[in-house]
């Protein structure tokens, strides 16, 4: 049950530095346990990297559009005495993602179970159907086995992952050292088109078939269990946990980055903000990239946070489209996939450190769902992957190879966007470093490759014992819906750890 911190005698203070989904959290669950709550944002908007860009059609999405794990979202609402239908319009989709390849092949990977088998059968044929089913199941008991002990512990809970491992002896051979996510799909699917459909899901948490575990192939599943669409985009989540928070009390303070984070007899104490001024606090929750603090970008008090992942390999970065169009012809839904036509070329592009040629294209046409009839544009966003800037091996500039990848991809797949690519419409790996520090315009902390990749994230607890982590950089890892764990976990430690009685 919360406790009221307000009866014990004066309420406790939390600095929440960012507003992002991960610090939007912590400060709602905060205050509504009783804590007093400021949150320092250095952004004019709350939500981070779920970002919009003005258009003469409204806001374009230009971050994460993909919702899933609603549980996650309705059990935090419920927390706070809460119902998630009462503050957003949120719909499920039935069409997870339509995909095409520009042999004229269409694929619509849909969320029933049994509808998405039909589909895979009239598409790619009996025996494709089958291996859809077999790494269906096999996908879901990996993610029934890692779930608690690995997404909803504040550090991965090992005794219980190796128990579940050995309820599962299925699940064994996709822990192999060195048996990658690409070797993994090659052995569920002989249809070459669904091996790199699958492989493609490694990319959400910024990683590369080519070199992430076997097991990665879970994160799938996550979207197999249902994808929603929001009304006015995820910002709108943002939105209402931020509007839920400032109910209960919590100070937003907009515009003004932390600049330290002030260490004292080995607690933090107090956050300076660049325009001078500085607020005393019992504790921090750091929403930004824990490798912010490794870094020193706010003291060097806080240099031994979080260190090993100053120097750790950082995940994938993106290039990502925002604007608005004529209507188009082509059979968009809400979330689209276009293949390259030489499959994985963009992963050993990006290892090289280049920015693919032949990359895979995302389209989010959001205004698909319900277009609004007066509305003479629709607005897109369109996500390539590229490499993170501490890997980045040549110096042209993003803009003019991405208009150029982005105008060919269209002309190959027949799509009329009537848009002029202009430089605002873009934001670079260069200009993610420049809205999240120490990033190296990474989207999703550090690398997921490699079997320990998991055991190796910054957990929500550090050394200073009034200090938490929270985020996507933090474990369970990256997401919206993994942030918001985070958030959940780093807050139960905080409320468990003596430090605030
Ligand atoms: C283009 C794109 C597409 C994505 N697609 C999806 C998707 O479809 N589905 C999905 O679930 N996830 C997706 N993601 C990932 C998801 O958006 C992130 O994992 C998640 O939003 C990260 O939240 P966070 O809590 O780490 O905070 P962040 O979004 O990283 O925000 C951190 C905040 O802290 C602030 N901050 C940092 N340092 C300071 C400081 N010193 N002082 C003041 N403020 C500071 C920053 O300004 C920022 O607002 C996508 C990400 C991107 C960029």
């Amino acid at each position: 049950m919360a406790k009221d911190i307000s009866i014990i005698g004066q309420r406790k203070r939390i600095a929440v530095v960012g507003a992002g989904i991960g610090g939007l959290v912590s400060a709602l669950k905060l205050a509504h346990d009783g804590f007093e709550v400021k949150v320092f944002e250095s952004s004019d908007y709350p939500g981070g990297k779920i970002r919009t860009l003005d258009s003469a059609s409204g806001p374009v999405n230009i971050g994460p559009t993909v919702l899933t794990m609603l549980s996650v979202f309705q059990g935090l609402f419920k927390e706070v005495g809460e119902n998630i239908f009462d503050h957003l319009e949120l719909k499920e989709q039935k069409i997870l993602a339509r995909h095409w390849w520009s042999d004229g092949t269409e694929f619509d990977l849909l969320s029933n179970k049994d509808d998405a088998y039909d589909e895979v059968r009239r598409v790619f044929g009996g025996k494709a159907g089958k291996q859809y089913i077999s790494f269906f199941n096999s996908t879901e008991e990996m993610f029934n086995c890692f779930e608690k002990p690995i997404m909803k512990s504040s550090s991965p809970a090992t005794l219980e992952i190796l128990s579940g491992i050995c309820k599962n002896p299925k699940i064994i051979p996709a822990l192999f050292p060195f048996f990658t996510l690409e070797k993994y799909l090659k052995s569920k699917f002989s249809e070459p088109k669904l091996q790199q459909l699958f492989g493609r899901y490694s990319t959400y948490v910024g990683g590369s078939p080519l070199s992430s575990p076997a097991l990665m192939a879970l994160v799938w599943q996550a979207e197999a269990r249902g994808v929603w669409t929001v009304e006015g985009g995820i910002s709108s989540v943002a939105r209402a946990i931020e509007k839920l928070a400032m109910d209960r009390g919590v100070e937003f303070i907009y515009g003004h980055k932390v600049i330290e984070i002030q260490k004292s007899n080995s607690l933090v104490n107090k956050v300076y903000l660049d325009d001078g001024t500085s607020h005393g606090t019992d504790a921090v929750i750091f929403n930004g990239d824990p490798r912010a603090l490794a870094t020193g970008l706010l003291g060097s008090d806080l240099r031994n946070i979080a260190n090993k992942t100053r120097n750790a390999n950082r995940s994938l970065s993106a290039n990502v489209w925002g604007f608005e169009s004529k209507t188009i012809n082509k059979n968009l839904v809400h979330h689209n996939v276009f293949f390259s036509d030489k499959v994985n070329s963009e992963f050993f592009e990006i290892e090289k450190g280049q920015i693919p040629l032949n990359p895979t294209l995302y389209i989010c046409a959001q205004d698909r769902e319900e277009p609004n009839k007066s509305q003479k544009s629709e607005r897109f966003e369109i996500i390539l992957n590229a490499p993170p800037l501490s890997k980045r091996n040549q110096n042209k500039e993003d803009f003019e190879i991405c208009k150029s990848v982005t105008l060919e991809c269209f002309k190959n797949f027949g799509l009329n966007f009537q848009v002029d690519l202009e430089r605002r419409n873009l934001t670079t790996p260069k200009d993610f470093n420049d809205l999240f520090p120490a990033t190296e315009g990474s989207l999703y902390g550090q690398s997921p490759h490699g079997m320990m990749a998991t055991f190796q994230r910054p957990k929500c607890v550090t050394s200073i014992a009034n200090l938490f982590l929270v985020g996507g950089g933090v474990h369970p890892g990256a997401g919206v819906p993994m942030a918001t764990l985070s958030a959940l976990l780093a807050v139960e430690e905080m409320k468990t750890s003596q430090i605030l009685i």
